[in-house]
């Protein structure tokens, strides 16, 4: 038996809802990608969503969409998955680590306006293990240096701050459906927002930058732009103009699209949706069995001195992706690799990510987050996932208890 540290729960419904779209005439970009994106949204209380490849894709999109770029910076937290950071290295902007809560573990607010300079242009902010940021202070610090916030709730889905559901808060929010997480797709991702030319920005992003949109042929994004003087859209304008005068039966008929931005292929498939919305159907009942594991994971802690439970905030709702906890007086290493041994696939959530070589190559050298490399030295994450029996729970428990003593 192995015990792994997630897992996701797929049952006839969901098998049937994918069956049900390969006999259909769409396998991507269908009705189904509308469908999942609508469910999402109105889950969340938000005007827009925009399924797309993965939550890696969504955190590009979404600092593509903010205007991230070279000579930008954007402060993130080092307890995260790297694309958290990577995202903004695909847009040749600098990520800036932030140190974390000592005792949330989520990015400290104090220290993002230390971290803030006249480049700071985001804020990508991370809903660790599922419990939501202090979003009111990161929100305010935002408005107060004109930044954008990228909230990456990969871990947060269904979670709720102050009574508000996550996703419906910050400029843009990201949730991924790899099969860890609450709801899968097999890969997948979403972008969430209120802010309609950041939903098109989004939209355009997903497709190659290809658009058939009337508003935006001949004009590219820059309908929006307020900035541009009037004798600079002219001249654009009479350019592609010129070229429909020419030939205007034959330059623009209905087949006719443009490339207005540079964006990537980052679609979903209406494969990949049909599952999403049916395992939308079992969030609930998802978030509920995780909500009870967690219980009784603190419920048998409660009496370790050497395990630090996770704290929560009385004005947070958890959703409960990561069961995090600190090891004391022991070596986690040893601990680590008993439970290993004996079947259970706890895991390191994470390793602070200015770490890795990659960064490390690239000016990081010098970066030290005194309370994320503290609190790396003792994490240990154990199995939580919506099939974890109580059984097997036990079993958990019982032997980590048993290394303790
Ligand atoms: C899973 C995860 C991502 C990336 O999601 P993918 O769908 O795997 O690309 C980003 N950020 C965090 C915090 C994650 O846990």
């Amino acid at each position: 038996m192995y015990i792994p540290y997630g897992h996701q729960s797929i049952k006839e419904a969901d098998i049937q809802a994918v069956i049900d779209v390969l006999k259909s005439d769409f396998l991507t970009t269908g009705p189904k990608v509308e469908e999942f994106e609508k469910k999402v949204a109105d889950y969340i209380g938000v005007n827009y969503a925009v399924a797309i490849a993965n939550g890696t894709a969504a955190l590009h999109a979404a600092c593509y969409a903010a205007g991230i770029s070279e000579g930008d910076e954007v402060i993130t937290s080092p307890i995260t998955f790297a694309a958290s950071a990577n995202c903004i290295l695909y847009c040749k902007a600098r990520p800036v680590f932030a140190d974390i809560d000592k005792e949330t573990y989520n990015i400290d607010p104090e220290d993002i306006e230390r971290k803030i300079t006249n480049r700071t242009k985001a804020i990508i902010p991370v809903d660790f293990t599922g419990q939501p940021c202090d979003l009111d202070r990161i929100l305010e610090i935002a408005k107060k240096h004109n930044l954008i916030v990228i909230e990456d709730a990969a871990h947060a889905l269904g979670a709720s701050y102050k009574g508000k559901k996550i996703g419906s808060i910050s400029d843009m929010t990201i949730f991924s459906f790899h099969p860890v997480k609450h709801i899968t797709t097999g890969e997948g991702g979403m972008i969430m927002t209120n802010d309609q030319k950041l939903y098109e920005k989004l939209k355009l992003f997903r497709t190659h930058g290809i658009t058939r949109e009337e508003k935006y042929l001949l004009h590219g994004m820059e309908w929006e732009n307020q900035e541009k003087t009037e004798e600079k859209k002219q001249k654009e304008e009479n350019s592609l103009a010129e070229k429909w005068k020419r030939d205007p039966e034959d330059y623009k008929g209905p087949w006719y699209y443009e490339q207005i931005e540079l964006g990537y292929n980052y679609r979903i498939t209406d494969i990949q949706c049909a599952l999403g919305i049916s395992q939308m159907d079992r969030l609930g009942e998802f978030i509920e069995r995780r909500k009870k594991l967690v219980e009784q994971y603190n419920k048998a802690f409660s009496d370790c001195a050497d395990i630090v439970i996770p704290k929560q905030l009385n004005n947070t709702d958890n959703s409960w992706h990561l069961y995090v906890i600190q090891i004391l007086n022991h070596s986690r290493r040893e601990i680590f690799e008993k439970l290993r041994e004996a079947g259970i696939g706890v895991n390191v959530h994470y390793i602070p990510v200015y770490t890795f070589p990659y960064y490390q190559r690239n000016g990081y050298q010098n970066v030290y987050c005194k309370n994320a490399e503290e609190l790396y030295k003792h994490l240990i994450s154990l199995p939580l996932y919506f099939d974890l029996t109580d059984k097997q729970q036990a079993y958990v428990i019982d032997t980590l208890k048993s290394l303790l003593k």
